[in-house]
């Protein structure tokens, strides 16, 4: 089988990579390593490409059976100062990796994100009418959103693709953890590396706002076990939210890891911009129904492997 990633690099690319590897699969890469190190495999049958996937030129591969379509950066912090780079991997990539779904009849996977939900709540004001600066609309027009909506620009082109009978799913990942994020630009990330260099470092950890902000967190084997399973099956629903329904808020966060790392280093609290989504807790019943998948590792248990391998 010839499996591509695009974002092949990244945090969730590279454990992707090292899994299917181990299956015996050829793999593509293909990264344009804004975000991301180059990995020095050691890996036969992997091929890299350190391209742009919105511009890369699909004569340069054979018939591919497989796409997983992660190019994008993710962290916020970055992303708010490169929106390009997000735009242009999710739309145009997006439009070019359903160009090669289609000429190979290939199996399309679109990592889409729970930040396309926002922090929204339902639409409650049908009596009054939707005002301009309603909460729903204003956490459309910031900074951060151009993340969210060009997520969500690439779901609506792959599900056109699958609505007229293409083979894939849109995946919404929520907040995936594991070894390795953030190789780049730590301290300029995730939460969790975040917190871990500057415990590591004696240095407070920082929070945005006052820490009441709610994550799911899913370790990173409970994802690849469920791609593996996804993969296998056919006729699956369009979009499956992929996460473990195990909240925590930001402050319990700090306190796990100052316990876990038996160094408390004190919190220092900065102003939270208003479109940082308060709540995030997937409901994951519907991909529970079609796989035989419910996450395996606690927090408790990811973040002692994780600080294991720090
Ligand atoms: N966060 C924080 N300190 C940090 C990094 C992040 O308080 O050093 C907060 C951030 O504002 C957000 C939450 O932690 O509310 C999760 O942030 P992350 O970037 O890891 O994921 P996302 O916001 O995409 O869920």
């Amino acid at each position: 089988m010839r499996i591509v990633l695009t974002g092949g690099d990244g945090f969730i690319g590279k454990h992707l990579c090292q899994r299917l590897h181990k299956r015996g699969y050829e793999i593509i890469v293909v990264d344009n390593n804004i975000t991301s190190k180059e990995e020095n495999y050691d890996l036969s049958n992997v091929t890299h490409y350190k391209e742009g996937i919105e511009t890369f030129d699909l004569n340069k591969l054979d018939k591919v059976d497989v796409i997983y379509h992660m190019a994008s950066i993710a962290s916020p912090l970055v992303y708010k100062k490169d929106f390009n780079n997000v735009y242009l991997p999710n739309v145009k990539g997006t439009e070019n990796m359903i160009e090669l779904a289609k000429r190979d009849d290939a199996q399309l996977f679109y990592f889409s994100t729970s930040e396309v939900y926002g922090s929204l709540s339902p639409v409650d004001d049908l009596q009054n009418g939707i005002v301009e600066n309603h909460e729903s609309i204003s956490h459309l027009l910031t900074e951060r959103s151009i993340y969210s909506t060009s997520k969500k620009m690439g779901e609506e082109l792959v599900n056109q693709y699958l609505i007229k009978g293409g083979k894939g799913v849109i995946f919404r990942l929520f907040n995936v953890y594991g070894p390795n994020m953030d190789t780049v630009n730590p301290g300029y990330g995730r939460v969790m590396p975040n917190f871990m260099t500057a415990i590591n470092a004696n240095d407070p950890v920082t929070i945005f706002g006052d820490g009441t902000q709610v994550r799911s967190f899913l370790w990173i084997d409970d994802l690849l076990d469920a791609l593996e399973l996804i993969q296998k099956e056919e006729d699956l629903p369009h979009v499956l939210n992929i996460g473990n329904a195990e909240p925590v808020s930001i402050n319990d966060l700090a306190e796990i890891f100052f316990k876990l790392m038996n160094n408390n280093t004190g919190i220092t609290y900065k102003t939270m911009d208003h479109d940082d989504p308060i709540w995030r807790k997937p409901n994951c019943a519907r991909v529970e129904e079609c796989i035989d998948w419910t996450p395996k590792v606690s927090l408790q248990e990811g973040l002692k492997i994780l600080l294991n391998k720090f």
